[in-house]
């Protein structure tokens, strides 16, 4: 689960860690006021967006100006301006895609002056299974940049969980980013504020870019990017409270309320399979015969009559679908539960493109019976490869 900056910041704060002051706001109209609040003579105004590279992204509207997602001001009528300019409309950056997310809110921060912009990240190293930190001497607007082609200045090493955080982790910190002096002791702080903040909050992600040195000579947190663990978010509800449901896809947002397992994907032919293993063979094998899957979805083990109909109507409420495979071997889940929920979706939303089904296992016969005595226009596929090779020849011709 992803939290926007302000909402990052707002918890980083509570942890010690130096963060400017700023003011969410949702109406043009109270981005004056909001900016009065703070001291100036310089603002920053950021559009809220659950994606980076806001800074070097673009607005869709033409009356959005030619400015990114990070605009700097120099009075509150600017920034009352760039609010609403930014305020309804469509911003892009390289981790949105083409389609873009609409600004629903922004934040406007006291500006501050920057000497050094550096990059910092905590992470889990899944090779080591350990936190990680990840940190540059490069950090700003393009560390995708540094990474590729001078991967050597980007600096990165585990903390053993048996010991925690320890100083001198601050201080491998410190030296790799050059800091000196007064700053070092601060690093080491605010290496610890943050690796408590990962680990109590359970932190998928903490991205820290720019950490920056102001021309006062002083560490302080610019942006943030945080990802919590989802499968731990039951023990935390102050973050489960920061939810924005309206930065999520809402295939995903619909099936993540039935507890289906489900991933938007850019292809064509629409997935419903059981089993996170069988659905990765599944997309897999849709790709070897020259196709891409629409989805990842496993509607799991105990997968109800009604599950299986929101799985299917999720799947053909995607408009890039071009056909559905129904990839289903028996075992705990029956071949007639998924029959049955199949017919009942295609009732309920009817069916404009090409269906391949493919059972295996417990009822097969049953669940084969269901669907053909079901009237409709089903290909019926006897294994995995010939359900794939025919989904892709229904939808490629
Ligand atoms: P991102 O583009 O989504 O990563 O947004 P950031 O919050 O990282 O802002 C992008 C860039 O805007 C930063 O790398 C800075 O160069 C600049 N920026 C952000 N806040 C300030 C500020 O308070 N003062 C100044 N001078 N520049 C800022
Ligand atoms: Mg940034």
């Amino acid at each position: 689960m992803n939290i926007h900056e302000y909402q990052a910041k707002a918890l980083l704060r509570d942890y010690g860690a130096p963060v400017s002051d700023g003011v969410p706001v949702t109406k043009a109209a109270d981005a004056k006021n909001a900016a009065g609040q703070l001291d100036g003579p310089l603002w920053v105004v950021k559009a809220q967006i659950h994606a980076g590279g806001r800074g070097k992204g673009s607005f869709k509207e033409a009356d959005a100006g030619e400015q990114g997602g990070v605009r700097l001001a120099r009075s509150v009528e600017e920034a009352e301006a760039h609010a609403k300019a930014m305020l309804g409309n469509t911003l892009v950056t390289h981790q949105t895609g083409p389609a873009g997310k609409q600004v629903n809110r922004i934040y406007i921060e006291d500006g501050s002056d920057i000497a050094r912009e550096l990059y910092l990240a905590l992470l889990v190293d899944r090779a080591s299974s350990r936190i990680g930190f990840v940190c540059s001497t490069e950090g700003g607007m393009d560390i995708e940049e540094v990474a590729a082609s001078t991967p050597e200045r980007i600096i990165s090493f585990d903390v053993d969980p048996a010991t925690g955080y320890q100083p001198w982790h601050g201080r491998r910190v410190a030296f790799a980013l050059g800091l000196e002096g007064a700053q070092v002791k601060q690093c080491v702080k605010l290496m610890g504020q943050l690796y408590q903040a990962f680990t109590e909050k359970d932190m998928e992600m903490l991205e820290i870019n720019p950490l920056i040195v102001t021309d006062a000579g002083d560490l302080k947190v610019l942006d943030a990017k945080v990802g919590f663990d989802g499968n731990a978010i039951y023990r935390h509800k102050d973050i489960a409270e920061l939810r924005d449901e309206t930065e999520e896809d809402a295939k995903e947002l619909a099936a993540s309320k039935y507890d289906l397992n489900y991933i938007a994907l850019d292809g064509e032919i629409g997935c419903m399979v059981n089993g996170a293993g069988l659905a990765m063979a599944t997309m897999d094998i849709i790709k070897l015969y020259g196709a891409e899957p629409a989805n990842f979805l496993d509607v799991g083990g105990g997968a109800t009559k009604e599950k299986v109909t929101e799985a299917f109507k999720i799947i053909t409420s995607d408009p890039q679908v071009k056909g559905i495979l129904v990839n289903i071997f028996g075992g705990i889940m029956r071949c007639d539960v998924i029959a049955e929920g199949v017919i009942a979706a295609v009732k309920e939303v009817g069916l404009q493109v090409p269906l391949v089904v493919r059972l295996e296992g417990t009822n097969v016969e049953k669940g084969k019976q269901i669907i053909n005595e079901s009237g409709l226009d089903v290909i019926a596929a006897d294994d995995l490869k010939d359900g794939a090779q025919k989904i892709v020849k229904a939808v490629k011709g």
